[in-house]
């Protein structure tokens, strides 16, 4: 994060997907880190059942005080729950098929507000009637009469963008229906199909399942990661998920993407 200027101030939710190292063992130096920056603003941390024993357990042995506060939001990863909602996203857990109990995360936008169109409003239109515009109505007068008609002033809303976070998982077609047309799904793509024995006693996914999945959810964008260290070129899983689903990319460190709107 230092490296990409990147500040932990801006975090205040974090997900963990399950309790392998590879994806929680970050998470130690990162509190601390932003107890050293001194943080005031509380932290939520979501994951399944026994973070928040491994979290405590550290702080008390090492007679740590953070000067923020964590507050803990263990679930149970087997079946999808409601994590976070507010005004603008509404966050899910997908059940995972993985070697621990694994949950993926489902980011949706919700509806958002239509657009005022500047060049046609009219001169003393009230602030409350700007807002009343942008949530769709009509501006009407004390007898329901119509004074402007929404759509002579507003256009459609931006795309409410939606993410799927789903690694660490066996092929597990079990989760297309959840993440239907999302705008964009990060898969792991641990091991080449040719490897798929391993893939499959270890509970991880091939290329070419991430890139089945991926059409089958008839997502607009597949990201994959989460590459074993036995392969030096990157490129063969690559061109194997594009093999079922053409619009793929790897998921390097550091690399942005941008979703369509
Ligand atoms: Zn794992
Ligand atoms: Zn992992």
């Amino acid at each position: 994060m230092a490296r990409y200027q990147l500040s932990p101030h801006k975090i205040d939710y974090i997900f963990i997907s399950h309790l392998h190292g590879d994806h929680y063992l970050g998470l130690m130096p990162l509190l601390f880190s932003m107890h050293l920056h001194k943080r005031k603003n509380d932290l939520h941390l979501y994951s399944p059942t026994g973070l928040d024993e491994i979290i405590t357990l550290q702080l008390k042995h090492s007679k740590s005080v953070l000067n923020y506060k964590i507050i803990f939001h263990p679930f149970v990863p087997q079946k999808s729950e409601l994590l976070f909602e507010d005004e603008a996203i509404i966050i899910e857990s997908i059940p995972l098929i993985h070697k621990l109990a694994c949950a993926g995360f489902l980011f949706r936008e919700k509806q958002k507000p239509r657009r005022i169109v500047k060049e046609k409003l009219i001169e003393g239109m009230k602030l409350q009637q700007l807002v009343t515009l942008k949530a769709g109505a009509d501006i009407l007068d004390e007898d329901g009469e119509i004074i402007y008609k929404n759509e002579d002033f507003t256009k459609s809303p931006r795309a409410s963008l939606s993410y799927a976070y789903c690694s660490d998982t066996a092929w597990n077609p079990s989760m297309i229906d959840q993440i239907k047309a999302v705008d964009l799904l990060y898969h792991e793509a641990t091991f080449l199909h040719a490897d798929l024995q391993k893939a499959e006693e270890t509970k991880h996914s091939t290329a070419s399942q991430a890139g089945e999945i991926a059409k089958l959810a008839d997502v607009k964008k597949l990201l994959i990661g989460h590459f074993s260290a036995r392969y030096k070129n990157l490129e063969d899983l690559l061109q194997e998920a594009k093999a079922s689903f053409s619009n793929t990319e790897l998921a390097i460190e550091g690399a942005t993407f941008t979703l369509e709107d």
